[in-house]
This record gives C-alpha cells, structure tokens and sequence, in this order.
C-alpha cells in the first residue's frame, strides 16, 4: 500500500513534532476513525494530557487515544488491586476487565463517577499507576441481559474488533483519488412514504449509508432498494444508523447477510436498543410461521461492527467524510447526523426522526450546526391537520381516557413501540398516579418493554434532568410497585385483573403480544384501544383508525378468527416523538446556519407535496426537493 504509507508518514512525522521530547513513543497505529499512540511513558502525556491532546488534534484534524507500551504496564493482578484501592467503594465496581491487545482495562461501576474522579483525578491516577488506560462504563440500575450480552460479545472478539478498526482506519486515512467535486444524494427507501429509511450519500470518494430499515406491514416487510445499480455493499465505507427504529435499523443484518463487513456508527443506547429490537424482530417473525429476511448470527455480526460515538464527537468515516451526531430529541439515544463533506466542500444535516420540542423523557433536538447547506428533514406529521395537541393537552386527554375506561371497569390497551413510546406512556401514567389524577391500578408491560426501560437506566445523561432525578432519587418510574412485566403466560387472567391498563408491542398492531390482548379485548364494550403513535398506511391499526368494524386473527396454525370490534377506539396524538406541522416549520426557521436546499423525506407523497409547495412560498431563498425513492439530488 504505497499511498497509504505515505499519508502515515505524513500524520507521524507532524504528530511527533507535537510531542513531548520524553514521549517515547513505540508505536503510531490507525485504529478506525483514531490514532492510537503508544508511549512508554504514559505520564509525559497526563502530566499535560489535555492541552496536548487539543494541540495534536487541531494540527492533523483526528482523534487520538494514548495508550501505553505492553512494558511499561503493572501485572493484571496487581492493576486490579491498586484499582480497588485508588476508587472509592460507593462506586460499586461490578466488574474489572482488562484487554491487553490495547492496554485497556474496562471498569463497570454502578456510580462512575467515582472511578473518574473529580476533574478526572482518579482516572488519570490509575493510568499513571498501572499503565492501563481506564474505560469507565455504567452497570445498569435493573439486571439487562442485553447490555451484558454486548458488553461480553466486545469483549470475547475484542481481538477481532481490534483487527476490523485497524483496517477500517486504512481505508479512511487512504490517499483521495479523484479530483472531480460531486456529492450525490439517493433514497433507498424512506421517500414519499414512511418505513425503510435508507439514504446513499455518494462522493466520488465514498460512499455512505444514512440508516437502514424496513416498512413494516402486516404479515411481512419491504425492504429498501439494495438492488439499485448504484449501490454495492462491496463499496461502502460506513452505515450510520440514526435510532434504533425498525424503519430505521430493521435491515441493518440484512447488509451484513450480503457480505457488508465495513463499520457502522450509532450512540451507545442506539446500539443497545437495535440489538434488542432486532432480536425481537426475528422472533415475532418467527413465531407468526413468516419467513426470516435474516438469522441472528447476522445481528451478531452487525453488532461486532458497530462503533458508538457520542453526541458532537467529530469522527472520520472516510477519506473526504466527517461525521457528528447530534441530539434528536426521537428517542433514547435518537441523533441527527451532519456530515461534513470534503475540505468544507459540502454540510448535510440529516434529521432522522426528531422532535423539536422536549418531551416528558428528553431535551428537543439539536438546531445549532457549525456549518450546514443541504438539510434532509423527515416530515411525517406535515400534512394541513397534522398540528398536534401541546403535550399538556395530550397528557389530560389521556387521564380522562384511561379513567372513564376505569370507571366503567373496562380495561385500556395501548398498543405501543416498545422504543420510546411506551416509556413516555408509563412516565405520564406513573405522574398521573403519582399526582394522584389517576388511581393506583396495574399497569401491565408486555413484549420487552422492560428490557427498554432497564436500558434507560444506564444512559441518565440522555435524559432530560426531572427523569434522570425520577430514576435516581424518587420512585423509579420504570420499577414502581403498579408496574408488572408479563412474558406471555397469564393475558386471560390479566385481562380478568380488571380494572387495569395494557401497554404492548407492535405500536401499529403489525403482530406481536399486543395482538392476543386485542383478540380477548375486542367485543368488550367497556374496554379502550388507545392509540399513541403514528400509524403507517397499510398496518391494521391505520385501518382501525379509518372505520374497520372487524378484526380477523391468524394463528400460528393459520385458522382464522374473526372478531368484531366492538372496544372503544381513541387517539391520542400529543406523544408522538416527531415534530408537528408546526415543529417542523419552527426547525426550517430556527436551523442554523439556513440551509440553501432541503429534501424532505419519511412522508407520505400526497402529504410531503403539498407541504413542499407551501414551504417554497414561506421560504423564497430555500430550494425544496420532495424526490421518490431513486431519484438522486445533488448537494453539489
Ligand atoms: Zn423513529
Ligand atoms: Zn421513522
């Protein structure tokens, strides 16, 4: 690789002009998006660390990470002991791991903030003691076996994780080729239609995939248009995946299945939350007799790619691409992605889904950019009636629903994404009672919601501070005593257990346990079925809401049942993690810097034309672009 060579050297000979003349330096090494320096005297670099660090990161424009030479680092024994010393026992070490390919030890604390230490203190010690450097990671408030499982996935292949960031670190660091200037954009999927969101961004250098998702329908899925001329797994540099929505991750392994093997970029709740969604993905498929698009392996094989970042970390994905994610305000680890293309060439900004107003779990989405011209925003909710009511509004028209089905001792269903959805439901619902609004009856929780909560226990930082201090310090509302988690054995009994409240996956009754309840539930008159998020066209609960009188069940043997629906039926709209009509106005007006071009996308076509057309007048010196899926629009 006589390029490649050339740019190390290169990046080596202006980082080691920056350093310290007592650095020793052994080893400069590209680990993915990073350059990893290994030192034998890690403590020329604390003593100074941050300045140093700033110095040689606005010189080459790239992340570094010191890590100390194999030599120089204290026996794995002795480092744990020293370890548990140095960090106070209210930090609630639950695990001490070390990873000797990179010098690295991984501390799991209940409070990690202790193992940090004031200004950083107690970590820069233990580095400086051990030779180890310390990667501090929050043990979940509730038992997740989904965090446990990726954290030991991580470190079981960390050799091999290893192995793939060093090549991908290749690949981004190459030498650029091309001296044409274009930056193509196409859709996959996503555009004029909500479901399967996927966004090939093409340079003549790169090529990047913006999400990866399916459109769910009743009894199957779409997938986006993989077999398009101009995409080639074989070529791609990087996936970013926006949130872990299955419109939005749902077709992640489905790429690994046909041999993608680059790196894909996400939060680290996304990451969590995509593995447990895939997961139980697969096994309603599985459970409803519908064929598999792909097996878990490949979910596994997705997750060893993956590479979390954390909102406003600048990051190389390729030769001429760097990417930040931002806030979206969505869901739990949701991000807005801006790449920033060649030397100041080009700014995206994508939104994925977002919500320009804070919710009861989460601060709204992020509209300051350090520079940005081509804005790709999702419009689900900007048709002429899609204002929704102010959240306040949403959460009094839910209390009164939830109690004159209580009243007349009938039960509410809640069929809701497990993601999101279901946790600002339990929050409002847990306030109400709290605030005494609402009786203290049980509120039953079915198809891995638990799970989702006990992984927003682990990430109080991406939440707004009043439910990072409801976690914390009062009654955690994801573990109050009301709260029962069900795994499918007693739904007759529970539905019995009236008066009481169901929230149950899918959101848009496309299958899963939700399902069973509306098959016990549905001639019950005194019962309610309570809609709380969008309903994409072509799922049964779309239809429920135009008028259908009667619901037919297929079983896994494939008998039908038909039942007539006779619960009553609501809507409830201020919940949802998008951005209204107006929201969505507000953004194009508060965005800076003012993007000259917008396409928007996640809508449906009739809905995202006609918005696109009152746009233009509001906004005279903005381009608006409403392309089908495969229409390509050029940023530059
Ligand atoms: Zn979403
Ligand atoms: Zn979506």
């Amino acid at each position: 690789m006589e390029v490649l060579a050339g740019t190390i050297l290169d990046l080596r000979r202006r980082i080691f002009e920056l350093l310290p003349p007592d650095a020793e330096v052994t080893r400069i090494e590209f680990e993915g998006p990073r350059i990893a320096i290994y030192t034998r005297n890690p403590g020329a670099f604390i003593a100074d660390e941050e300045r140093l660090i700033k110095d040689i990161v606005k010189t080459i424009k790239k992340r570094i990470v010191v890590r100390s030479d194999p030599s120089v680092r204290m026996p794995q024994h002795l480092a744990e002991q020293l370890i548990r010393e140095a960090v106070p026992s209210e930090a609630g070490i639950r695990r001490i791991h070390f990873n000797s390919e990179v010098g690295e030890v991984e501390i799991e604390a209940e409070k990690p903030g202790y193992v940090i230490g004031k200004g950083g203190e107690t970590r820069r010690e233990i580095f400086r003691r051990t030779g180890w450097h310390p990667r501090i990671l929050r043990a979940p408030a509730i038992q997740s076996p989904t965090v446990a499982e990726v954290r030991e996935l991580f470190r079981a292949r960390a050799d091999d994780r290893l192995r793939l960031l060093r090549s991908v670190g290749e690949r981004i660091f190459r030498v650029k080729l091309f001296e044409n200037e274009y930056v193509r954009i196409v859709g996959l999927g996503g555009f004029q239609e909500v479901g399967r969101s996927a966004i090939l961004v093409q340079t003549p250098e790169s090529q990047i995939l913006l999400d990866a998702g399916v459109k769910p329908l009743s009894g199957g899925e779409e997938y986006p248009f993989f077999e398009a001329p101009e995409f080639d797994v074989e070529k791609l540099d990087a996936v970013v995946v926006t949130h872990s929505h299955l419109d939005h991750c749902g077709s992640l392994p489905y790429l690994f299945k046909f041999g993608y093997r680059g790196p894909v970029y996400m939060t680290e709740p996304t990451l969590y939350l995509t593995k447990l969604v895939l997961e139980d993905y697969l096994r309603v498929a599985q459970k409803e007799g519908r064929p598999l698009p792909y097996s878990e392996r490949d979910i596994a094989t997705a997750l060893l790619h993956t590479y979390t970042l954390s909102y406003g970390e600048v990051t190389d994905i390729a030769p001429d691409v760097k990417l930040t994610l931002y806030r979206s305000g969505h869901i739990l680890g949701g991000a807005i992605v801006h790449l920033h293309i060649g030397e100041g060439l080009v700014n995206i900004v994508y939104t994925g889904d977002f919500k320009f107003q804070h919710t009861l779990m989460l601060d709204a989405a992020d509209y300051r950019f350090p520079r940005l011209e081509l804005l790709i925003m999702e419009a689900t909710y900007s048709g002429k009636d899609d204002v929704l009511p102010h959240r306040d509004e949403a959460f009094k028209q839910l209390v009164s629903i939830v109690d004159e089905t209580l009243k007349r001792n009938g039960v509410v269903l809640v069929p809701v994404l497990a993601v999101g959805r279901a946790q600002e439901v339990l929050l409002a619902l847990r306030m109400a009672m709290e605030g005494g609004l609402l009786p203290q009856v049980p509120i039953f929780i079915e198809g891995m919601i638990d799970e989702v909560n006990a992984i927003h226990t682990v990430f109080p930082e991406y939440l707004n501070a009043t439910v990072s201090e409801m976690i914390f310090r009062k009654v955690n509302p994801f573990t109050a005593p009301n709260v029962h988690i069900l795994k499918g054995e007693e739904r007759e009994e529970v539905v019995e257990a009236r008066p009481c409240i169901i929230l149950a996956t899918s959101g848009m009754l496309t299958g899963g346990p939700v399902m069973e309840y509306l098959k016990l539930l549905a001639e019950d008159e005194r019962s309610s079925l309570v809609f709380v998020s969008y309903q994409v066209e072509g799922t049964l609960g779309r239809k429920i809401l135009q008028g259908l009188k009667e619901v037919s069940f297929v079983d896994s043997r494939g008998r039908v049942e038909i039942r007539e629906l006779k619960m009553q039926v609501h809507r409830v709209e201020g919940f949802s993690g998008h951005s209204d009509r107006r929201e969505l106005i507000s953004y194009l007006r508060r965005a800076t810097p003012t993007p000259k071009k917008v396409i928007l996308n996640h809508s449906e076509r009739s809905k995202v034309k006609a918005f696109a057309r009152g746009l233009e007048r509001m906004f005279p010196n903005i381009e608006f672009y409403v392309p089908e899926n495969l229409e390509s629009v050029r940023a530059v």
